[in-house]
């Protein structure tokens, strides 16, 4: 028993102040002297020990529940989150007389018949019914007194109740506030793990089928049955071609008209969406605080998108030379071409040579190998046998690997 204030007092200053009709506190924002306002207006008893709680004053509160839910003098700042956080009443049931949406600071008793609280089955009241507390010193949730189970503030020394000791008392159970609207969340949730474990699965399999197609070969053996090569020249020629791309127009352009087109779209705040939280605070009081978060919606991007002609150099037509491998390896014989930079023009462009190998399979299937150069190609003459790894499924065959046989 270490606790500071004096053991002869059972009956320690309740945090709770004044029992004032919420409308009326302004006047005395700070007054926690028990009674001190009300005593004064209705000269009712001055014992605190009996919560204020005579009738008159009591009467006199639930005649005003009903026209104190302005809340508009009841808004403080929380200092911890900066957010506008209003305090209410949490309501009680009595059930000894049945008398019903009792305050839960107010009425630590039932005013109808001296039951006192029973801070478990206190609840939230509903948007029209509820009453908002001013100037309220939140100190904790109650404690239950561990010897007559009353309810006392959290400050509290000694049990209002009986006078035993509150300390290591227990805190009351804080009501839940009645879920959403939004109840097919958890459906939603095991929805969106079944499209992810689906798609994980998804992907697993599409790997391990790439696996299998790229890694499941047979070793075969295979019989060139010829060998040839292949060699193209790309003939260019500058020519004025129409194309289009988002302004400014590429140097060189001409003919340039624009006009206005979507270019993707971007996600935009658009409004909150807010809810409104309830927060019993344990003491008789609950908080009541918005909880939003910003909307986005998609929009369109426009952009100006240029269109032009243009001179570019592009593939006229591709001369091409082939051969087997008993033929003298060339490129095709380049004719006469147009040299300059003017529209018309001609020039040389791309060179491809390709090394081609075609196999008999000793499964009976007729397989290829190409190659970028000769180097290996060269070997490969018709007739001779090599040994080698197929792709089971893609039939492709390890190129590079070959061994002679
Ligand atoms: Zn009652
Ligand atoms: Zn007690």
């Amino acid at each position: 028993m270490s606790n500071p204030e004096d053991p002869n007092n059972n009956i320690p200053p309740q945090d709770d102040g004044p029992m004032l009709p919420p409308g009326q506190s302004s006047s005395a924002p700070l007054n926690r002297e028990p009674d001190a306002n009300s005593n004064s207006e209705n000269g009712a008893q001055a014992n605190p020990q009996n919560m204020g709680q005579n009738e008159e004053n009591a009467d006199k509160n639930l005649n005003l529940e009903n026209s104190l839910t302005t809340d508009q003098n009841s808004s403080i700042q929380n200092a911890n989150s900066n957010q506008t956080e209003k305090i209410y009443e949490m309501q009680w049931d009595c059930p000894q007389c049945g008398t019903k949406k009792l305050l839960g600071k107010t009425h630590r008793f039932c005013p109808a018949c001296g039951n006192p609280q029973d801070p478990t089955k206190r609840y939230f009241p509903t948007e029209e019914e509820k009453v908002a507390v001013q100037d309220h010193k939140f100190v904790g949730a109650d404690r239950i007194c561990g010897y007559c189970n009353a309810a006392n503030s959290a400050v509290t020394g000694y049990c209002t109740q009986c006078g035993g000791p509150m300390d290591g008392t227990e805190q009351v159970k804080l009501a839940h506030e009645t879920p959403e609207p939004s109840a097919p969340e958890p459906e939603k949730k095991s929805m969106r793990a079944g499209l992810k474990w689906g798609l994980i699965g998804g992907a697993a399999a599409i790997i391990g089928f790439c696996g299998v197609f790229m890694f499941w070969t047979k070793t075969v053996q295979l019989e060139v049955t010829s060998q040839k090569w292949v060699r193209t020249i790309d003939i260019e020629q500058k020519r004025a071609v129409s194309d289009s791309s988002w302004c400014p127009a590429p140097s060189g352009a001409y003919n340039i008209t624009q006009q206005r087109e979507q270019n993707g779209t971007e996600q935009v705040a658009d409004g909150q969406t807010c809810r409104t939280v309830n927060k019993d605070r344990g003491d008789g009081t609950f908080s009541q605080s918005q909880e939003c978060s910003t909307k986005y919606k998609s929009v369109p991007v426009y952009d100006q998108k240029c269109y032009y002609t243009i001179d570019r150099w592009v593939v006229q037509r591709t001369l091409t030379s082939e051969g087997t491998a008993m033929m003298p390896v060339t490129w095709p014989s380049v004719p006469y071409l147009q040299s300059g930079n003017s529209l018309g023009s001609q020039r040389e462009g791309t060179r491809t040579e390709t090394y081609i190998v075609n196999y008999k399979v000793d499964d009976g299937s007729d397989n290829s190998c190409k190659y970028k150069s000769d180097n290996l190609w060269k070997a490969q003459t018709v007739g001779s046998k090599w040994q080698g790894e197929m792709g089971v499924l893609s039939s492709s065959i390890d190129c590079d690997e070959l061994q002679k046989l």
